[in-house]
């Protein structure tokens, strides 16, 4: 269809564009009915230019758009050519002084915590770099899209409000200016005039509902039967729904479909069909049915084409008017006008009233045009912002229910604006006072929770789903509420108090349905059935926590507020609790001659609840009372005798007792939820608004009542009264065996409600509180924090409260408290506490949790012994109450109190008889102890004439009162410091009784003469002190050193493996010391050492003996016995790669002889060092298999190795293994028996072979031709003469066991397999190849990793490395063995014709693309294959030499002709050398052979350097290949690092130190084969310049550059968009570290199909970029990504820091961050070593929720 269209459609275009748009803007100037012609000429053009067919065409569309229509409209706006006009108009302008700049999604935006009003104020990068603000302490983050630049705007910033940019204009703006007056009239009337026929034309359109028919005055005359099927967007169903069903309903394909749903779920809607009426309703009808049987169907319509046109152009134009304002602030002012003027229909009729209204009827697409528009024009004028938010307060309510019923997110909300106005502290003031937005929004938010209990409390039981996610979405409410609060007045208006009051008594309504929500019965008998649904009312209170301190905040900043507040807020609280006591019966308890009368009431009986937030908003106020003047001064103003103390403290006590009672075990029954309920209680993002305030109110009741009258009921409530009012009652229960629940739940109930007293009299760290500042709180936290332990910065940031700025006030006192100790490699910064702030630890400080403070106890005892002090912890110097609160330290002098105390003292001085726990008693020490203080302070503090009315020395010397007769506390004391039992509490004891002494010296002194303590009996003391403190320190060596011991023998408990992981973790750490083996060598006395050759220094035999790890036997390694192998693991690399977009595409028809120098792939070998028997590795192997099936039966679950593939872990290190090399003794020794004297030169060695070769090629022939006649083919045999001693017959004995053979192919097959990806087998000719290949690559490998570290060749490498290396070179030259005799022949044949021609290979590579290493090791290890042969006395070591000569003369040659590229150097002044000459004269025959296309002859001085840094790699794998060869050790001066070892090299290697001599030695060859190589067709086209040639040194690979500061890495990556969906942005862009490449990962638009299956974009990149292993940074998240195969993955921690030494994987904190070089080092050189999978092993081993993860969707 489309196609038939296209003539006649290019046809329409021409005669479009003969338009001309000045004489249409012409036509307009003159109309007198403007609206009409303009309709006319839209209702024309528009369907002509949009919707012409099934798919959009956005750049011809565009261009007639423009030419057509906005061209126009530009015209008639200028009254002139719109390219003057325009600049005109944006010269007279004077810009704004605000940048606005809308934020993509993924941008990163700043905020400045010194100086931003609230967190909401961002900068974009731009502004942030040019602000003052870089240099403060900022925060970064990624924008989720929408929301502008705050640069420019005064009033979200505290200072620096304009960055460079933006400030230039300031200083003229000194008052509004209307922006108008730089607009000549004509050019305002004509602009209004478009504008108010486009704007109303616009919002017309796209809100237009019709499907079928446009507005009357667009309708067209003829109109075709076209149609759009409209697919829109929801979040109900998935991707895969959507892209099923449209494939079923359109007949598409897979692809098309996904890019469908893609634009579905980008824009929010998507033709899916084009046609006529009848086809496009087929469509939607079978979409419909399809997707209606679970949920709502997909929303569809059937549109005709030209609604779809005039929508098309609707958006289009809305960008226009949005880019035309950007050209002048007077256009914009122009636009708000026609935007906010009120409509024909009266209220709500503006044009923006209606799209707002309209906003979630709107398709995704259209939502955010619109919303940039207003963003640009409304946010960005400081008259119409104002008029705009008044619009935005009057529609809030109807905005926010229909953002509720939507199911978009937010951020395609309109709604989603009101952190933009309500952020604005004028704004939100003036939408307070004029629109009662507080009440608007509470109102609003009541509106939506409409489940209520009998008491009108909100009700969350039996939440439906759908009633859950409205839940959520209404919680933004409370979001908006905060943002409104979020700067508080500097200044009170009569009006602004009647508002917020008005506010508050909607706030309190809503409290009020949260007190007492959520009601639990304690469960007797049996457990509960379902846990009850707790989390909503949690959320609810959590959600409001900042909003409730945010209220405090406000009513703080007013007197006449604050005391309003109060009396409403008690109000509201007596109607909550109104006749508490009704139907109760009252009752009296007494205690020590003191009664009260309080009701029965039991928390273990009846309903209670943990939601009390009318209580403690007025626990709150409360405080602010008591931190205000008014409470002292105009005392009559408050409504304090209104207080029932009793009733206040009631419910906030029962709360307490509750989680007592949990703790005591007592509400086992009641489930989890409970649990969970009691922990966000106490934890921190509650505990300000719960648990905190509860303290406060019971703190404020027993201020205000008689302590005796408290403990009474506190006795009470906690199911105590008994015990303590019946004399004796203890001992009886202690005999009552049969209860020993009832005994222990008791004593926790005990030691829980000492634990409340201690906390009511010790906690006055709060303002109001106690005489203290908000600094004093906070350093106090964070002191007892760092008392459990040293933290870094982010856990210590989670452990306080954050208030509504994300700020904790840490920073603020940190220093004061703590050191910075700055982080390692690995691991974080910590703060640690300064040793002085110990002093003020409280053990029993109320925000401990029990595991922390059990903790806490311990390291600060330790401390304590460290620095040899007695151990006790007695409770700090507190600071004074506040006035209102100051009588509440009279509890510790109580009687009831002192009777507690007594009761439990008795109980411990006959400990035999009670039940009684030492926490009990360290609890009674404790407040014994803190009433010392107290007493103490008081004495310090009182003025002569007053008298200390706190006396607690007096009252606890007293005995007790008949008829117990019991001792006095002090005499119990006394005792028990002596008693055996106690011997943990003895130092406190002491310490009491010390105070104790003080005190009372001090008051009888102070009669007198306030004298300084006496000395007298310190004196005595510290003699006797001493002696005791010599006994402690010897205690403690003894102590120390059983620790030690202790420690050691747990260390040797621990499990082997655990303790090899880390040996083996430690992988490559080349500088390991005591575990280097070089050693482990023969000493061979020091004469030259050579390592091959007929020269080769000779090496004694040696014995090996080595011990399985399995069946722990040890066994020599001998050629003919039983196998013993090397766990290994076999993988591809492209580490060395010099060409990442070469990889083998059939790996089936891939011929690996020849490894190309760009090393493009690799085949690696590693292993963890770890030795079995090969029949113990097998059974182990099986057992694993076996294991592994069964496992996958029962449930389909990962494991972190692929059996299936061979894979396994080393039983040992569980390092990962996918097959086994075998050990082997120096394979050499074994055929290399004879050693003949006279052996042939080079010349001559290259005609034997030669011969040898043609003789096999010749016999090779008549065996493939078997069809001539068997008698003419021996004839051939006979007729071809042999040369002398060559039998080709023959064929060698193996020597190696049967097991070892078995091995030798086990491992020679892995490799195979992996190497190329294929399926096994041991009979392919490749196998050998690929043996020799991934010996010659590992090898490479390593000595790269020298290299770059400057590490020396022979240094000590760690065993595992040398074990690997050894085992894997020997098995590579034993592998011939195994293999066919004629393969390995055809192989080294092949081979060597690539340097010594022949006429049987005609198409070998040229030099230029062969790596030298790799063919050395081929050659060297496929020669015995022919040597075994030759019966004429040449020996293996001739061969072996003459063969690295000839190799080594050829990668020389192959660096003279690729290292002429660079410049003449400068001529060396010495006179040339002899290597200089001798290699000047080896390039001209270089020079002349290759037809003088080679660069004219550089210096001798520059050739030689050149070839001496070019060939040094390739010595150095030649050095270390014939050592593990040959078995001949190092020299020593190879073992060290330092110069370059070029002639210890040479002269082990057997090589003259000037090279160039080899080629002098054999010129009558030399110049053969030189040409031979010159000639190569190849060599031409490069020295033409027609291609590349890889050059030398080779240098190592990289990963890439990192920039510094993160940011602009995400900039970056903000910027990049998915290269698939048109310019779309991507969700998580990700950096291959390897290549540089940004990919647009975990998505689907990028999936790709990958061998059958879809992988995501990482996956896919990993098998061309690295061969399958990646390393990848996620931008977004800042995390590392390692990716191995399919089906392996784990993150690592990412070499970005922050200024506390710590990462922020997932961006959560937003601190700047910074490359952190030593890291990204390590990450490196994991990936060099091919360390990559491993890590991924371990990381998923040690975390198994990494196993389940689909990594290759990744
Ligand atoms: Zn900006
Ligand atoms: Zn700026
Ligand atoms: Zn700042
Ligand atoms: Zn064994
Ligand atoms: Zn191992
Ligand atoms: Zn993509
Ligand atoms: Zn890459």
């Amino acid at each position: 269809m489309a196609s038939e269209l296209e003539p006649e459609v290019q046809a329409i275009d021409r005669s479009l564009l003969e338009c001309s748009a000045e004489e249409t803007a012409g036509k307009w100037l003159q109309a007198t009915d403007l609206t009409r012609e303009v309709y006319q000429h839209l209702a024309h053009y528009v369907p002509k230019i949009y919707c012409r067919g099934p798919n959009p065409f956005p750049q011809k569309e565009d261009m007639l758009a423009q030419h057509l229509l906005l061209g126009p409209m530009e015209w008639y706006l200028c009254g002139e050519d719109p390219a003057f006009g325009f600049p005109k108009l944006e010269q007279a302008n004077k810009p704004s002084h605000l940048c606005g700049r809308v934020f993509k999604v993924g941008e990163p935006t700043y905020s400045c915590r010194d100086c931003a009003v609230d967190p909401t104020c961002v900068l974009c990068m731009e502004c942030f770099l040019g602000s003052i603000h870089r240099d403060h302490r900022y925060r970064m983050t990624t924008s989720g899209g929408g929301g502008f630049c705050d640069c420019g705007d005064t009033e979200a910033w505290k200072e620096g409000p304009y960055c460079q940019k933006h400030e230039l204009n300031t200083p003229e703006i000194e008052e509004e200016e209307d922006p108008l007056v730089h607009l000549s009239e004509d050019v305002i009337a004509r602009t209004y005039n478009i504008f108010a026929i486009m704007f109303r034309y616009a919002v017309e359109i796209l809100t237009w509902e019709k499907e079928s028919e446009l507005p009357a005055d667009l309708e067209m005359v003829e109109k075709n039967d076209t149609y759009y099927c409209m697919l829109f967007n929801d979040e109900v169903h998935t991707y895969e729904q959507v892209i099923y069903t449209l494939q079923k309903a359109v007949n598409c394909t897979q692809k098309e479909a996904i890019g469908f749903a893609t634009t579905v779920d980008r824009d929010g809607r998507r033709s899916v069909r084009y046609g006529d009426f009848q086809h496009c309703e087929q469509a939607k009808s079978v979409i419909v049915r399809n997707t209606s049987r679970q949920t709502k169907p997909l929303k569809v319509q059937v549109m005709h084409s030209s609604i779809v046109a005039h929508q098309n152009f609707g958006l289009k134009l809305l960008s226009w008017l949005g880019s035309i304002i950007g050209y002048s602030d007077g256009l914009r002012r122009i636009l708000c006008q026609v935007g906010l003027q009120e409509g024909p229909d009266g209220e709500n009729s503006s044009l923006v009233d209606r799209l707002m209204l309209n906003d979630s009827k709107l398709w995704k697409g259209a939502r955010s045009v619109y919303h940039q528009l207003f963003m640009s024009s409304l946010l960005m004028d400081l008259k119409y912002k104002k008029l705009f938010a008044v619009r935005f307060a009057k529609n809030y309510e109807r905005l926010q229910s229909d953002y509720v019923t939507d199911d978009h997110d937010r951020e395609f909300s309109i709604a989603d604006l009101s952190v933009q106005i309500f952020t604005v502290p004028s704004l939100a003031r003036m939408l307070i006072t004029q629109e009662n937005l507080m009440t608007i929004i509470i109102k609003a938010f009541m509106g939506h929770l409409r489940h209520r209990d009998a008491q009108g409390r909100f009700q969350f039981e039996r939440y439906t789903a759908l009633q859950a996610f409205k839940f959520r979405r209404v919680q933004s409410l409370i979001l908006d509420l905060k943002y409104v609060l979020i700067s508080k007045p500097t200044e009170w208006t009569d009006d602004l108090r009647q508002k917020f009051l008005e506010g508050f008594d909607a706030f309190l309504e809503l409290l009020k349905c949260m007190q007492g929500m959520d009601p639990i019965t304690r469960q007797v008998g049996q457990h509960i059935e379902m846990e009850p649904e707790w989390e909503a009312a949690f959320t609810l209170q959590m959600k409001l926590t900042h909003v409730i301190s945010m209220m405090q905040d406000w009513c703080a900043l007013d007197e006449k507020v604050l005391i309003e507040a109060y009396k409403k807020c008690l109000a509201v609280l007596m109607q909550c609790h109104g006749g508490f006591t009704d139907g109760e019966q009252p009752i009296t308890l007494s205690i020590c001659g003191h009664s009260v009368e309080t009701i029965r009431y039991c928390v273990s009986q009846e309903k209670v609840s943990i939601h009390l937030p009318v209580s403690r908003l007025l626990a709150g106020l409360h405080v602010l009372l008591s931190k205000s003047e008014v409470a002292y001064k105009f005392p009559e103003l408050l409504p304090l005798s209104e207080l029932s103390p009793p009733m206040l403290i009631e419910h906030p006590l029962r709360c307490l007792v509750l989680c007592a009672q949990v703790h005591a075990g007592m509400w086992r029954r009641n489930g989890f939820s409970l649990v969970n309920q009691i922990y966000y209680y106490h934890n921190v993002k509650c505990r300000r608004e719960m648990f905190d305030k509860d303290i406060v109110m019971l703190q404020t009741g027993v201020s205000m009542m008689d302590p005796n009258h408290f403990l009474m009921i506190m006795l009470s409530r906690f199911e105590l009264y008994q015990i303590f009012s019946t004399p004796d009652y203890g001992k009886r229960f202690s005999s009552e065996i049969t209860h020993k629940d009832v005994v222990q739940q008791n004593n926790t109930l005990i030691e829980e409600m000492l634990y409340l007293i201690i906390m009511l009299v010790g906690e006055r760290f709060s303002p109001g509180v106690g005489q203290v500042n908000a600094t004093d709180e906070i350093k106090r936290e964070i002191i007892h924090q760092l008392s459990i332990k040293p933290m870094a910065h982010s856990e210590l940031v989670k452990s306080l409260p954050e208030d509504e700025n994300k700020e904790t006030g840490m920073e603020s006192v940190i220093e004061a408290v703590a050191h910075f100790k700055k982080p390692g490699l690995t691991g974080r910064g910590m703060y640690e506490l300064k040793p002085e702030c110990a002093k003020e630890f409280n053990l029993y400080f109320y925000h401990f949790s029990r595991a922390e403070q059990s903790k806490a106890e311990e390291a600060q005892r330790k401390l304590k012994r460290q620095n040899r002090e007695d151990t006790a912890l007695p409770p700090p110097v507190l600071p004074p109450f506040c006035p209102l609160f100051a009588s509440l330290v009279n509890i510790l002098q109580s009687d009831v109190m002192l009777c507690i105390m007594r009761t439990i003292l008795q109980w411990a001085v006959e400990h035999n008889g009670y039940a009684w726990s030492e926490s009990m008693l360290q609890r009674v020490l404790h407040l014994i102890g803190m009433a010392l203080q107290e007493e103490k302070q008081h004495l310090d503090s009182v003025t002569e004439e007053h008298v200390v009315t706190f006396t607690f020395t007096q009252k606890i010397s007293k005995p007790g009162e008949a008829p117990n007769n019991s001792p006095s506390i002090l005499a119990m004391l006394e005792t028990l410091q002596n008693a055996p039992y106690l011997d943990v509490h003895k130092d406190m004891i002491r310490w009491i009784l010390k105070t104790f002494n003080a005190i009372k010296k001090r008051r009888e002194s102070s009669s007198t003469s306030p004298v300084a303590e006496t000395e007298g009996p310190i004196m005595e003391e510290s003699s006797r002190d001493k002696d005791k403190a010599e006994r402690k320190r010897k205690a403690e060596i003894a102590r120390l050193r059983r620790e030690k011991i202790m420690a050691q023998m747990s260390e040797m408990q621990r499990h082997f493996i655990d303790e090899n992981k880390e040996l083996f973790q430690q992988t490559l750490e080349l500088d390991a010391s005591a575990s280097a083996v070089l050693d482990n060598s023969p000493v061979v006395s020091d004469m030259t050492l050579t390592a091959l050759g007929p020269a080769q220094t000779q090496v004694p035999e040696q014995r090996q003996f080595v011990t399985c790890i399995l069946c722990q036997e040890e066994q020599e390694v001998k050629v003919e016995s039983k196998a013993m192998v090397l766990a290994a693991f076999v993988q591809r690399s492209t580490v060395l790669s010099k060409n990442r977009s070469k990889f083998i595409h059939d790996p089936e028809k891939y011929d690996p002889l020849f490894m190309h120098p760009d090393l493009s792939c690799g085949t690696h070998t590693g292993s963890c060092g770890h030795i079995m028997h090969a029949h113990c590795w097998q059974r182990y192997f099986d057992s694993v298999q076996a294991k592994e099936q069964r496992r996958q039966q029962r449930l389909r679950l990962h494991t972190s190795y692929d059996v299936e593939n061979g894979e396994f872990l080393c039983p040992l290190c569980e390092c990962l293994s996918n097959t086994v090399i075998p050990l082997l003794l120096p394979p050499r020794n074994i055929f290399n028996g004879l050693n003949i004297s006279d052996q042939p030169k080079l010349t001559q060695w290259i005609r034997t072979i030669s011969q040898q070769i043609k003789a096999l090629q010749v016999l090779r022939k008549e065996e493939s031709t078997p069809n001539t006649a068997s008698s003419k083919n021996s004839e051939n045999i006979d007729e071809l003469q042999l040369p002398e001693g060559f039998r080709p017959d023959f064929h060698p004995k193996n020597p190696y066991s049967e097991s070892i053979k078995e091995m030798l192919t086990t491992f020679g097959t892995a490799t195979f397999k992996v190497g190329l990806k294929v399926h096994p087998n041991e009979e392919d000719p490749r196998v050998p190849i690929m043996c020799w290949g991934s010996c010659a690559y590992t090898i490479q490998s390593i000595e790269r990793i020298l290299s770059d570290e400057d590490k020396p060749l022979f240094g000590p490498l760690p065993c595992r490395l040398d074990d690997c290396l050894r085992s894997l070179t020997r098995f590579a030259a034993a592998h011939w063995t195994v293999a066919s005799l004629s393969v390995v022949q055809t192989h080294f044949c092949k081979l060597f014709a690539s340097l010594v021609p022949d006429d049987c290979h005609g198409d070998l590579p040229c030099i230029l693309d062969i790596d030298m290493f790799h063919l050395l090791v081929g050659l060297v290890l496929a020669f015995p294959a022919l040597q075994c042969q030759d019966f004429s006395g040449i020996s293996l070591g001739t061969g072996d030499l003459h063969i690295f000569h000839l190799v080594t003369m050829a990668h020389i040659v192959q660096i003279l002709l690729t290292s002429c590229t660079e410049e003449n150097g400068m001529e060396q002044e010495n006179p040339a050398g002899e290597e200089e000459s001798a290699v000047l004269a080896l390039y001209k025959t270089l020079h002349q052979c290759t037809g003088s296309a080679l660069k004219e002859t550089p210096s001798g001085w520059h050739l030689w350097r050149n070839v001496k840094n070019g060939i040094m790699p390739f010595l150095k794998c030649s050095a270390l290949f014939f050592h593990y060869l040959n078995g001949v050790p190092s020299p020593p001066e190879i073992q060290v690092s330092g110069t370059s070892h070029f002639e210890h090299l040479c002269n082990y290697l057997s090589l003259p130190n000037n090279l160039i001599c080899l080629f002098q030695e054999n010129s009558e060859i030399t110049k053969l084969l030189i040409e031979s190589w010159c000639h190569h067709i190849e060599v031409k086209r490069y020295l033409e310049g027609e291609r590349d040639a890889i050059s030398y040194p080779r240098e190592s690979n990289k990963l890439i550059d990192l920039p510094e500061d993160y940011s602009s890495l995400i900039n970056q990556a903000s910027n990049f968009s998915c290269p698939k969906s048109g310019g779309d942005k991507s969700r998580a862009p990700t950096l291959c570290l390897v290549c540089g490449t940004l990919l647009c990962s975990q998505s689907y638009c990028c999936q790709t199909e990958l061998e059958g299956e879809d992988v995501g974009a990482c996956t896919a990149h990993t098998y061309s970029c690295g061969s399958g292993v990646g390393i990848f940074l996620r931008v977004r998240e800042c995390q590392v990504l390692f990716l191995a195969g399919k089906t392996k993955g784990c993150f690592y921690s990412p070499p970005y820091l922050d200024d506390y030494g710590e990462t922020d994987q997932g961006l959560r904190r937003g601190n700047p961050l910074h490359l952190c070089k030593e890291r990204f080092k390590k990450i490196q050189k994991l990936w060099h070593q091919h360390s990559i999978t491993e890590e991924i092993g371990h990381a998923q081993e040690a975390n198994q929720t990494l196993v389940g993860i689909d990594w290759q969707h990744l």
